[in-house]
């Protein structure tokens, strides 16, 4: 291993418990990659033929198992929200920080029951220095995917993401006989808000009411901006009565919000329209139906919740 003025990749070992093999070290790649190992080579060519993380991990884990057989492989990146743990914890584990051009990439950590000699723990570096750039193609892929998936406003996911994840959960619907249900929720006179305190006020209202109906969720996942004062909840695994408290219960939390930006105090509400899946469903027919019975609801008068009657 050649050392450059201008380290490329440093891969740090941070272990130090008793049990964890220690030693501190820094190496540093060459740009050149004629000067890394065969091995490192045929494992780089395996690892850039996916830029899904799990998937890249699964694929290293494979392949350091041919080398260095191991029980377990974590990797790590708090700063991502990303920990995949591969395997069942041994005593005995090697650490290493991996860190490019100044940029932290998390960490990953190999263990099993018995030490890691020292050509070992060579052959583990070898092979994560040939991790290091699929991985960093994967992390800017991955937020990549989700910056596309994004509605900047409210932070939920956007109408992009619910074509894709809709499209999966009927599916699941048709094949597996999931129960799904379906919400849909529009701002009442929200144009009012606008044209009376101007768009940045209703804009601050939107990011409240998406914050609002975050409160009553299990999971960031399934709830998404439809388009302007629109959004959609997506309810797997839940049936129609579960479905209706729920739109109940975010109905009241709204209209009991407290808004206040800038001194401009201000009620809302909302009306919702809840579908449930049927056999022969598909995305459009069900999306149409909460689409009707949020149509209702705002003919009724608004603030209300209207679920289609069991089939
Ligand atoms: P209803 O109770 O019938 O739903 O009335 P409404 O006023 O809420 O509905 P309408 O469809 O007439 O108006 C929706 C308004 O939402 C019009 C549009 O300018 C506004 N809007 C859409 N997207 C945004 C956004 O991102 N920010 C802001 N501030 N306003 C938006
Ligand atoms: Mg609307
Ligand atoms: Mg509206």
């Amino acid at each position: 291993m050649t050392t450059s003025t201008e380290p490329m990749a440093n891969i740090t070992d941070i272990s130090n418990s008793p049990g964890v093999q220690s030693s501190r070290l820094m190496i540093s790649y060459p740009e050149n990659m004629t000067d890394v190992t065969n091995m490192s080579i045929h494992v780089m060519g395996v690892l850039q033929s996916t830029l899904e993380l799990e998937k890249l991990i699964e694929l290293f884990d494979d392949e350091m198992s041919a080398v260095v057989p191991h029980d377990h492989l974590c990797y790590e990146n708090p700063e991502e929200n990303i920990k995949f743990d591969l395997g069942k914890t041994g005593r005995h584990s090697s650490s290493y920080s991996l860190v490019l051009f100044g940029k932290n990439m998390g960490a990953l950590t190999i263990s099993r029951n018995t030490k890691f000699v020292d050509v070992e723990i060579e052959k583990i570096e070898s092979l994560i220095s040939a991790l290091i750039y699929p991985l960093r193609n994967a992390l800017l892929y991955k937020q990549a995917v989700e910056k596309a998936y994004n509605d900047p406003l409210t932070g939920l996911n956007n109408r992009a993401a619910f074509d894709k994840s809709i499209e999966q959960e009927v599916d699941l619907a048709t094949r597996h006989g999931h129960s799904l249900s379906l919400m849909m929720l529009d701002l009442d006179r929200f144009k009012q808000i606008n044209d009376n305190y101007g768009h940045i006020v209703g804009d601050a209202v939107l990011k409240s009411f998406a914050d609002c109906i975050m409160e009553c969720m299990r999971s960031s996942d399934i709830v998404f901006r439809y388009g302007g004062e629109e959004f959609v909840i997506l309810l797997r695994n839940t049936e129609l009565a579960g479905a209706i408290l729920l739109a109940e219960r975010m109905r009241k939390n709204i209209e009991n919000m407290k808004f206040d930006y800038n001194n401009v105090k201000l009620n809302i509400s909302v009306s919702i329209g809840l579908s449930h899946f049927r056999e022969g469903d598909d995305r459009f027919t069900l999306v149409e139906r909460a689409d009707k019975l949020l149509y209702k609801a705002k003919e009724n008068g608004r603030n209300q919740v209207v679920a289609e009657s069991k089939s």
